[in-house]
Parts: C-alpha cells; structure tokens; sequence
C-alpha cells in the first residue's frame, strides 16, 4: 500500500510506516509497530542481497545477542556513547525482555562465564531465522534490494525515494541504517546534527621490542591506561580512559578486552591524535609501585643464587617476564642475589608503569562499531521520535550510541528498535 499512488494513499486509514533497514534495529522496531498495530502497514526496505547480515557475521558467526545484566543503572555503564539517553529506555526493555523476547520465537539463549548471551545453537542463523518468521508472522512486508537514496518530509508525510526511482509516501519513517553516511546526510537535510563518526572497538598497533615474538600470550587481569592524548581542555565529562581485564599480545601489538574496552572509551580522542598515543600498562593490574617493589625484594631474597630471567611473578608468562628484564638491560645469567637496587626499580617501572607508544589501530574481526552519529539531543528518548522532524524516528547504530563489547551494542539495538515500534505504532495518524 505504501507504494500505491499518493492520492489514494491520502484516503487510506491504516497507518504507512516505512523502517529503513533490514537489520536488528529495524526488524525489531517493525515487528513491534505491526504487533501492537496490526492494522499498521510495515515495511521494511534493505538496501543489501541479505537481512540481517550483520547479526548473521556477528560474534565469530555466534552472534553475541545480549548480556546478562539486568540491571539498567549498571547496564548503561558499558555504552561509552549513550549512557545516559538510555536509562529510560532499559528501564522499560532490557536484556531480560531480549531474553523472553527470543524465547517466546523459540531461540534460547545462553549465558558465558564473562556475561555474554548467545543462542543455544551457537548459530547465528538461529537468531536470523527467529526474527524474519516473527516480522513475517507479524505481517510485515519484507524487501530486499531496495536501497533508498534520500529521505523527505512535506510538513505532512514522508517521501521516500528509492535509488529504483519509486516513490514510497509514509506517515512514519524508522531509520535503522546502521553507520550508512547517506542516511546521515538525510537526517541532517531533516534538521539534525551528526556528531562525527568514527571506528569504535580495535586493537592497538604497538611495534615494540618488548612484544616481540609474544603473539598468542596474555595476561588475566592487566590494566591498561591512556596518558596521552588528553581532552583537549574540553569541559565535557570524561569517559575513565583506563580499563582492567584481560590483555592479549597480538602480532602487531596489543589486544583483548581490556583494550578493546579502552579502544571504546578512548575512540574519539584516539581518532583526533590519529592513533598516536602513550599507552601505559600494569602487567600486575591494580598493583602499585610500592607493592610491585615488595614483591621483586620478596623474590630476591627466595631467588637469590637463580637467574632474574627464569624467576619472575608467577602471574607473568615466563616469556613476557624475560622480555621485560631484558627491556631494562638486566643479563640474561644475572643473578637475583646480585642485582642492584637500579634494575629493579627499573623492572618496577617495567611490570607496573611501563610506556608503549601506539602507533596504529588494528582491527577486531568480532567485532566493530562507529561511535557518532545523529546527535542523542534531538531525539525524545522515550519514544525515539526526533525533536526536530514529527513522525521521523531513530534506532540502533544510526544515533550517537555505542556499547563494548560484549553483547551491549545489539541490546541497544533492540531496545531503541522497540520502543521507537512502540511508539510509532501508537502514534496518530496526521489528518
Ligand atoms: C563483524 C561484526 C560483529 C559484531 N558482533 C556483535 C556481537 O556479537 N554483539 C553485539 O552486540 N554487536 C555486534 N556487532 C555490532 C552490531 O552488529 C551492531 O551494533 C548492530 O548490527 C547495529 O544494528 P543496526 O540495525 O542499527 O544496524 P545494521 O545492523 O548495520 O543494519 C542496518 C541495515 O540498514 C541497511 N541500509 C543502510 N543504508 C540503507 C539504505 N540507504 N537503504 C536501505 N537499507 C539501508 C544496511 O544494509 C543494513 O542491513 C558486530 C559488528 C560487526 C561489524
């Protein structure tokens, strides 16, 4: 009906929405629109071959589709964009809705030891599966190959002009694009500012001499801090640019979900000082100097006829250990009895305030996000409608919002999809 001719249209009474994009956002927003709505015509337009590609790549094929906390103040605390624009939301749908939500579509979902959810078949095609027979159940008309080339609105209803040529007119548009720089420039022709985007979520390039041939190490609880670049003298909160967990030595530098949490917190001020930055690392992580110092005096006196190199912190991978003592000139025979108070300050410095320059970001294959997007400001949170253009609403990616990794990014996903659904569905058709 959406593509009928607009003046039949005008005397139609069900209400035209229009979801632009077909992937986790836009399924859910549609599907909620035409349950709470049935008399809604929905339609989803997918520029791609595919729905869903991106929950079908996601989480090495697993797809990571929430994580297990429940509670929204403590939920909100993994967006490093968004935090705060989503309290509302998660208090009203959050990864245990997502849980009952799949579960009432047959696709059970699991929980890791680290809080990650995925499906029970460790498939992603099960989640993939589960939401096209809902949005098809639900009624709601599904294309594919249907990119949509601009986006405009006539102080009455919404034209949507398909790169085919066709005109769609609409009462209501769900934009769900993801990071799609088209759609950004629509909703800025439509009044509303993007905030520069740019990657979240990578590893560190760090050539130095101290990771070589490490690959494939990692340290359990590591901390790893930002000390340059700064903010710039901006008087804008600042996100914690330290982070403690997991660290991983890749080939080309540094890894794991520590750093990929700090890649997150620091993903703009990175960007600004093109990955050229400080990296500070405590291989003991929240360890200090002092307790550092006590340990290596406490491994001198138990060590001291044995080589420095061979007896090192047993958290320490032997060979991260023997990297470090070499770091700071120590000889590979010295003896722990017989080494002076300046090496080990040294080593001190080493395990627990030692200095990387980074040089470059990587990639993460699992996954990878863009921190920017249409700015939170103008869009009402509690139904995800813009402030600036009625009847036009926002979810998933495309708005300023971004998660670690770990399930969050998806979970604002849903959240923002079905609330925005919600709302459009029952929202007033314009006379
Ligand atoms: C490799 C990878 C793995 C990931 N793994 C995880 C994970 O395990 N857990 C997690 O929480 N997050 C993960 N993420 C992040 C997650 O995929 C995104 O946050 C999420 O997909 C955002 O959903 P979205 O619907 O907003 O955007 P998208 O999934 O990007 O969907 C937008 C859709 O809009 C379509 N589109 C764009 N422009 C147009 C247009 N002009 N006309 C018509 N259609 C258009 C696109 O083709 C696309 O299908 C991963 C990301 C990547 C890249």
């Amino acid at each position: 009906m959406v593509n009928a001719d607009r003046a039949a249209l005008a005397e139609a009474d069900s209400l035209r929405v229009v979801v632009i994009g077909g992937g986790a956002a836009g399924f859910f927003g549609a599907i909620a629109c035409a349950r709470s709505n049935p008399a809604a015509e929905v339609v989803v337009l997918e520029a791609g071959p595919q729905f869903l590609s991106k929950v079908l790549i996601s989480g090495g094929g697993r797809c990571n589709v929430t994580h297990a906390c429940f509670e929204p103040s403590q939920l909100v605390q993994s967006y490093p964009r968004g935090h705060r624009a989503l309290r509302g939301p998660f208090s009203r749908f959050q990864p245990q809705d997502t849980i009952a939500w799949f579960a009432a579509e047959g696709v059970l979902l699991k929980t890791e030891p680290d809080g990650r959810m995925f499906p029970t078949t460790d498939r992603s095609s099960t989640v993939a599966d589960g939401l096209l027979r809902a949005a098809t159940r639900s009624g709601v008309e599904l294309r594919l190959r249907s990119p949509v080339s601009d986006v405009r609105h006539d102080g009455r209803e919404f034209a949507v002009q398909l790169r085919s040529g066709q005109t769609l007119w609409a009462d209501r548009v769900l934009l769900a694009t993801g990071s799609q720089p088209s759609a950004y420039r629509w909703a800025a022709a439509l009044g509303h500012s993007i905030v520069p985007p740019v990657p979240s979520l990578f590893t560190l390039a760090i050539p130095d001499p101290r990771l070589d041939t490490l690959a494939g190490l990692s340290v359990e609880r590591g901390r790893v801090r930002l000390l340059s670049p700064n903010d710039g003298g901006s008087k804008k909160r600042q996100p914690p640019l330290e982070q403690i967990g997991p660290i991983l030595i890749t080939h080309w530098g540094l890894s794991g979900p520590a750093v990929l949490k700090l890649s997150a917190w620091g993903a703009r001020s990175l960007h600004d000082s093109r990955y050229r930055a400080t990296l500070q690392v405590n291989w003991l992580g929240e360890e200090s100097a002092e307790m550092a110092r006590d340990r290596l005096r406490l491994l001198k006196q138990a060590n001291a006829k044995r080589a420095v190199s061979t007896s090192g912190p047993l958290e320490l991978p032997k060979r991260l250990w023997q990297q470090l003592v070499f770091a700071v000139g120590v000889a590979p025979d010295q003896r722990w009895g017989d080494l002076p108070k300046g090496p080990i300050e040294s080593l001190v410095q080493e395990l627990v305030q030692g200095e990387f320059q980074i040089a470059g970001k990587g990639v993460f294959k699992d996954e990878f996000v863009t921190c920017g997007g249409v700015d939170l400001k103008s869009v009402d949170f509690k139904t995800l409608e813009s402030r600036h253009c009625p009847g036009l609403y926002f979810a998933g990616e495309i708005l300023d919002i971004d998660g670690i990794t770990g399930g969050f990014n998806f979970q604002s996903a849903w959240s923002t999809g079905w609330i925005a659904g919600q709302a459009i569905a029952a929202s007033d058709r314009p006379t």
